[in-house]
């Protein structure tokens, strides 16, 4: 119990927002036996799961493939889009695809699952026309590079001495700004994401890292990078794959509430947010093996103290700010 509320109560009256899955990779492949619209026993999120994991906003990232990365990423890009945009339109009575700050309330308060089309490397976008008819069919979250480099910036494994932004990457960015298309620095080296920072005239995101001050691994953001977004106004959802999480083979939902606690001591809850990767994992945390076991991490963040409002804010009111932020710059 907290302040009244149970903390399943807690988890299902709170908007909770996933900022973070690669579910799209499942809608069209052949030989796996999945539908969106059913419980599957393959992979970790679906509609029912979501539902059960009280999950209200869902950002869906399509991922280019390594093989069409150099030389088809824009038709790649456009197919899986038609595929996300099929698989939702099949379930227009119980999801949203979120357009617009309104089109998100909306979706709140009809009780539907508000989806958000994100892109995890930016390949496709090789002038601002492209990021336009893309903003057009629906997009409004761009994660600038994967690991590896591209004609924006350099991702954390590009080379030993990776670089920042590209003049191309700097006027993307702008023009995501005005557009109000959310910037995802995840993925990005810690040059490009301090010269993002800089750039970006709105708050940016990470949709799914953790505290390298826990997990030194080079996906995760130093102190350094975690002060840059608080300044920021920004948020990081934190991920629950276990290489990101703890250096042991065993990772249980207490070593990823390390992260939480880490994080909220030194720079604050209100950079605080979830970004699963589920469905672009190979590994899950024990008590977070599939969406639907959301509500375990409710529990465990009220058992380390948090109070229910900053539970609240993590599960998904600190992605909401950002969310509205951008989504309302581009209503003007
Ligand atoms: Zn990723």
């Amino acid at each position: 119990m907290s302040d009244g509320f149970t903390a399943e109560e807690l988890h299902r009256e709170a908007v909770v927002i996933d900022a973070h899955c690669d579910t799209v990779r499942l809608f069209n492949a052949i030989n796996t036996p999945y539908h969106f619209g059913q419980r599957n026993n393959v992979g970790h999120l679906d509609l029912p799961r979501l539902i059960e994991g009280g999950v209200k906003i869902q950002f869906f990232a399509l991922y280019v493939e390594q093989e069409y990365k150099t030389c088809a990423a824009l038709k790649r890009t456009l197919i899986l889009m038609e595929h996300f945009l099929h698989e939702m339109g099949k379930h227009t009575g119980s999801v949203k695809v979120i357009k617009s700050w309104h089109d998100l309330e909306e979706a709140l308060a009809d009780g539907k699952l508000g989806a958000i089309f994100a892109l995890e490397g930016a390949e496709a976008l090789e002038n601002v026309e492209i990021l336009h008819i893309l903003y057009r069919l629906g997009l409004r979250s761009v994660g600038l590079t994967w690991n590896e480099r591209n004609m924006l910036a350099d991702g954390v494994g590009a080379g030993r001495n990776p670089g920042g932004l590209t003049a191309l990457g700097r006027e993307m960015v702008r023009e995501m700004n005005q557009l109000g298309i959310l910037v995802d620095a995840a993925h990005l080296a810690p040059r490009g994401f301090c010269e993002l920072l800089t750039e970006s005239s709105l708050p940016v995101i990470v949709t799914h890292a953790n505290a390298a001050g826990i997990c030194c691994h080079k996906r995760n953001l130093s102190d350094d990078q975690l002060r840059l977004l608080r300044d920021n106004e920004g948020v990081v959802g934190l991920t629950f794959y276990p290489p990101f999480i703890a250096d042991s083979a065993a990772c249980g939902i207490e070593s990823l509430l390390d992260h939480f606690c880490y994080i909220a001591e030194r720079f604050g809850v209100s950079i605080l947010g979830l970004g699963s990767d589920y469905d672009g994992i190979s590994t899950v945390v024990t008590g977070l093996d599939d969406v639907s076991m959301l509500p375990n991490l409710t529990a465990a963040l009220l058992r380390r103290g948090f109070s229910s409002q900053e539970v609240r804010e993590i599960l998904g009111e600190n992605f909401l700010r950002v969310i509205k932020k951008n989504l309302e710059q581009g209503g003007r």
